[in-house]
């Protein structure tokens, strides 16, 4: 069914008797000509795509547990295409773009909203760090505006400006980054794909992949053996446990990052904004509570939640940035396992196993990714050909030594 306001007027009319559920509970067949491992966003997404641009509907998304039970539901719902590098410009940009037009594209409202994402600096090598990032972005067609001190202070006046360590000098502003409703993103792209034949099978964990001469063929699941003819992986923070079922080691390491959301205050922040002398971003969400984050926790994890360390050093940051927060209480907090790569960069490749494709590595960013992510993992589904803005997330890049390292972090996870 059609979501418009017509629709909405006549439910309404008639007692909301006649809404359908958003997506089938499907029972998956024996056979599909493509298998999607992870019902997160990357997954719904690709499986969009797939039947909608490239005519493959033919197509289960296995979930093991429920549609946006991973990250896609628990990330900070940030959207922005602000980077340095050529390797990730193009891509995120194309991921911009199709956020642009998302709503429309798959008739779901996910509340897109495009309220800005500002980067504080703090000294002068950071500005010229920006300068340069901005200029990179502006060469490849990206909006980016370079703030002085008083532009920022216009925006936002109750910054702490006058910080002793950490004054704030500027910032670098892309007003076309924004926010977007997580769960509304899973769900829209969910409908939008089972609208077009696809099967989602929520409850259907993924415990073994079976290869026949060396090629996959299919997977092991919670509810019986399912055959393939392409095995896609888009597990996220499972990633190396789900490629370990075919032997393959990834480039990857699982670690937790936390989120936080405080009380419902009354709107003060219009836009994203981000800490630049500590890692903390803060925006706050349509019903007033603060919405915020930092670093991740820094060791190995599998785990859904995070420690008090990193609570503190997240509310030391957030302090500092803006004192009043000192007297906001926290609501909620939360984890989620981030597949954070060697680089920090993601993955969109085909692997050396025959019929089988990863899509991983996409550390604490992956979310303002999803519709590129999804749309580049199809176009290689269906072509056995990157999509030209993806041509740089190679498996082997680690190995051949192209790595896309946006922070300059080397290759130490835990520091992207
Ligand atoms: C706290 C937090 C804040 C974040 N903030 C941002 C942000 O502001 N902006 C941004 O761009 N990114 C952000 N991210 C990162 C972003 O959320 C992720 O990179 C992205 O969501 C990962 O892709 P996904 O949506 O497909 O992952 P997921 O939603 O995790 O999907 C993977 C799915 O695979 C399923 N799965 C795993 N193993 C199996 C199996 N064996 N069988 C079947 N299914 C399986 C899981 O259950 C899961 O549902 C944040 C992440 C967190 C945790």
């Amino acid at each position: 069914m059609r979501y418009s306001a017509l629709s909405l007027l006549m439910n309404g009319l008639f007692g909301n008797k006649a809404w359908k559920p958003a997506w089938r509970d499907a029972t998956p067949k024996p056979h599909y000509d493509v298998i999607i491992v992870g019902g997160g966003g990357h997954g719904l997404a690709t499986a969009y795509y797939l039947a909608k641009d490239f005519g493959i509907s033919n197509v289960a998304v296995l979930e093991k547990n429920y549609v946006g039970s991973g990250n896609v539901g628990r990330n900070t719902t940030i959207i922005r295409s602000n980077y340095l590098l050529p390797g990730n410009n193009p891509f995120y940009e194309l991921s911009m773009k199709l956020w642009e037009g998302l709503e429309q594209d798959f008739n779901f409202n996910a509340m897109v909203s495009q309220r800005g994402v500002l980067n504080l600096f703090h000294s002068d090598a950071q500005r010229d760090a920006y300068t340069r990032r901005g200029n990179a972005m502006r060469l490849h067609g990206v909006d980016a505006e370079l703030l002085d001190r008083a532009a920022v202070k216009a925006m936002l006046p109750f910054l702490d400006f006058e910080n002793a360590r950490f004054p704030i000098q500027g910032g670098l502003l892309q007003r076309r980054g924004g926010t977007v409703r997580h769960d509304a993103v899973a769900w829209g792209y969910a409908r939008g794909a089972d609208q077009r034949g696809v099967d989602i099978v929520q409850g259907c964990e993924v415990t073994g992949i079976r290869r026949e001469n060396g090629r996959v063929v299919g997977v092991e699941t919670s509810q019986g053996f399912i055959g393939c003819n392409k095995l896609a992986l888009a597990a996220a923070g499972n990633s190396s446990q789900v490629a370990s079922m075919a032997g393959l080691k990834l480039p990857i390491e699982s670690h937790v990052l936390q989120a936080f959301v405080s009380e419902g205050l009354k709107p003060f922040i219009d836009g994203v904004v981000t800490f630049g002398a500590g890692h903390f971003y803060v925006s706050q969400s349509d019903k007033g509570g603060l919405v915020f984050g930092g670093d991740i926790d820094g060791y190995n994890s599998y785990a859904q939640r995070g420690n008090l360390a990193t609570v503190e050093h997240v509310a030391e940051a957030g302090k500092a940035m803006i004192p009043a927060l000192s007297r906001v209480r926290v609501l909620r907090a939360w984890g989620g396992i981030m597949d954070m790569s060697m680089d920090g960069s993601p993955i969109i490749d085909r692997t050396p196993i025959d019929n089988l494709y990863l899509n991983a590595g996409w550390c604490y960013g992956g979310f303002k990714a999803t519709p590129a992510s999804g749309f580049c993992f199809a176009h290689l589904l269906a072509r056995d050909t990157p999509q030209e803005t993806a041509a740089a997330f190679r498996l082997d890049r680690f190995r051949r030594g192209y790595l896309i390292d946006e922070k300059g972090q080397g290759a130490q996870p835990n520091l992207h």
